[in-house]
């Protein structure tokens, strides 16, 4: 057999923050599903298959250019004429600019999971609270690489719209069930209150914004000796969504919340605490899990 090299924890590419994952290590991130799924037995959410691109303008009109342009991966694509690219063609050889014409197109890799949640209720007026469950690889030009950092990723969110009341009161629920899953993953968490790193002028006063009004808790635990980072976080955008969408929830524009688990950094997590072995780990640990069959 070809050799992979270590089949349990990720393998490099030779590019930051980009990993293969082989099958050890994928069964933890499929026990970390089995957990998601058994925490949000006690809803009905309805699940979306997400791709790893989105609309260009459902990013645009979400804020996320003005936010964070420098996260954003873009997709470019060369629209010129076959006489034009036997212009360009030399230049891959050579190692010049082939991609000198490359022009964007109407994708963008997507940043986060829930997004295209919201975007695909624009304009529904809802009855009752949308609760819809996502995963999706997900796409952040991080300027950095440290251990936990990557820049492809999956994310799995669980997503509320409806009425400031449930958003409000279903996040601080949800925020509080997770922190109690975590410890019973055997993981030291901190819950604490956070912001985005939003960029450029006016950076400081969104985030104590942020802040002010608690839209964002992390939940950070220990991924690898000595690193700590949120490997889920706990969200609620008022009613940012559903003005720019148009959806309405008792009479008002709807507010929305979401908890958005990081699927490689929780396995990370995972691993640090109780080993590579995921089949070796505590019997309360797997039986967190979803009883351990991944
Ligand atoms: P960080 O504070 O580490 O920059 P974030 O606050 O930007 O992350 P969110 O937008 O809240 O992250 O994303 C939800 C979750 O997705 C995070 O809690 C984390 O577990 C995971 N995540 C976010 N960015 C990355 C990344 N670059 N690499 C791996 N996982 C990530
Ligand atoms: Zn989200
Ligand atoms: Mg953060």
């Amino acid at each position: 057999m070809v050799n992979l090299g270590d089949t349990d924890l990720p393998l490099d590419t030779g590019v930051p923050g980009v990993f293969l994952s082989p099958p050890g290590f994928e069964r933890v991130v499929d026990l970390l599903r089995a957990g998601v799924a058994a925490l949000a037995a006690d809803e009905p959410f309805q699940r979306l298959i997400i791709p790893p691109v989105i609309s260009r303008a459902t990013i645009e009109r979400a804020g996320y250019v003005q936010a964070f342009p420098n996260l954003l991966g873009t997709v470019h694509g060369y629209g010129g004429t076959p006489s034009g690219w036997s212009r360009l063609k030399p230049l891959v050889e050579q190692g010049g600019e082939w991609y000198a014409q490359q022009q964007i197109g109407d994708l963008v890799l997507l940043p986060a999971a829930c997004y295209p949640v919201y975007a695909t209720i624009a304009g529904q007026t809802l009855d009752d609270a949308a609760k819809v469950t996502v995963e999706a690889s997900c796409f952040r030009q991080e300027a950095t690489s440290e251990p936990g950092r990557l820049r492809s990723f999956r994310m799995l969110e669980l997503v509320t719209v409806a009425t400031e009341e449930h958003c409000l009161k279903w996040r601080a629920a949800r925020l509080e069930q997770v922190e109690g899953w975590f410890t019973d993953l055997g993981l030291d968490v901190s819950v604490e209150i956070a912001d985005d790193p939003f960029f450029g002028a006016g950076r400081k006063v969104y985030q104590a914004a942020q802040r002010m009004q608690e839209l964002k808790w992390e939940l950070r635990v220990p991924v690898t000796d000595g690193t700590v980072q949120a490997v889920a976080s706990a969200n609620y955008h008022k009613e940012h969504f559903g003005d720019i969408f148009g959806i309405t929830a008792g009479g008002e524009p709807a507010h929305t919340s979401c908890v958005a688990f990081g699927l490689e950094r929780l396995a990370f997590a995972l691993i640090a605490r109780h080993g590579k072995d995921s089949t070796q780990w505590p019997a309360e640990v797997l039986a967190a899990l979803g009883g351990g069959h991944a």
